[in-house]
């Protein structure tokens, strides 16, 4: 009898103990449950030293064979099977990782290439009005950027295409293709005192 009243306590006691000590791991495993992109936005320079400049992104919580990866604009910058970003051309791509079971991740790519010297202007004193014949040129500079999904659609900003884009994918579209327009503005400049209008 006391032998029996002995070992329901042991096993009381050992039993709370399996419960404290479960409990901190069973928060960690819910924790661990949101798959997460290592970055979500990345900027690579092409330089004369390093023409293919990569980066490794990675998705944390998820076992790798469950994401697949791809790339919005394969000319500016690839992804590899295992999350290998490797840039391409100046421009900006979107690399775009579907996680089994869970949500759409992306990082923003912006690629980016110093290998082309600057052209500094000439930046004569400028000279009071009058004085100088213009001779206006017409030029263009950007003046903001749009962004065109593969379908053709139109979009100011990257939130609202990655909307768009995500109602495609939840209908069984593998990748969304979109390429970054940029809205110009004409003016005009004076080819000898570079004063515009
Ligand atoms: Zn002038
Ligand atoms: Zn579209």
């Amino acid at each position: 009898m006391k032998n029996i009243i002995k070992k329901s306590i042991t096993t009381i006691i050992i039993m709370a103990l399996a419960l404290t000590l479960a409990m901190p791991v069973t928060a960690q495993a819910a924790k661990k449950k949101t798959p997460k992109i290592s970055k979500t936005k990345v900027t690579m320079t092409i330089t004369k030293k390093k023409t293919k400049p990569a980066v490794q992104l990675k998705v944390k919580n998820v076992s790798a064979k469950n994401v697949k990866w791809t790339t919005s604009n394969k000319k500016v910058a690839t992804v590899s099977k295992n999350g290998k970003v490797v840039a391409k051309k100046k421009g900006n791509a979107v690399i775009t990782v579907k996680v089994k079971g869970s949500k759409t991740l992306r990082c923003k790519v912006t690629v980016k290439d110093n290998r082309k010297p600057v052209t500094k202007k000439p930046n004569p004193a400028p000279k009071p009005d009058g004085e100088c014949e213009h001779n206006w040129v017409q030029k263009e500079k950007v003046v903001g950027t749009k962004l065109e999904c593969s379908c053709g659609l139109l979009f100011d900003n990257e939130e609202k295409w990655y909307e768009h884009c995500d109602a495609l994918m939840e209908n069984g579209l593998e990748n969304c293709g979109v390429s970054i327009l940029e809205i110009t503005k004409t003016y005009y400049e004076c080819s000898k005192c570079h004063k515009t209008k």
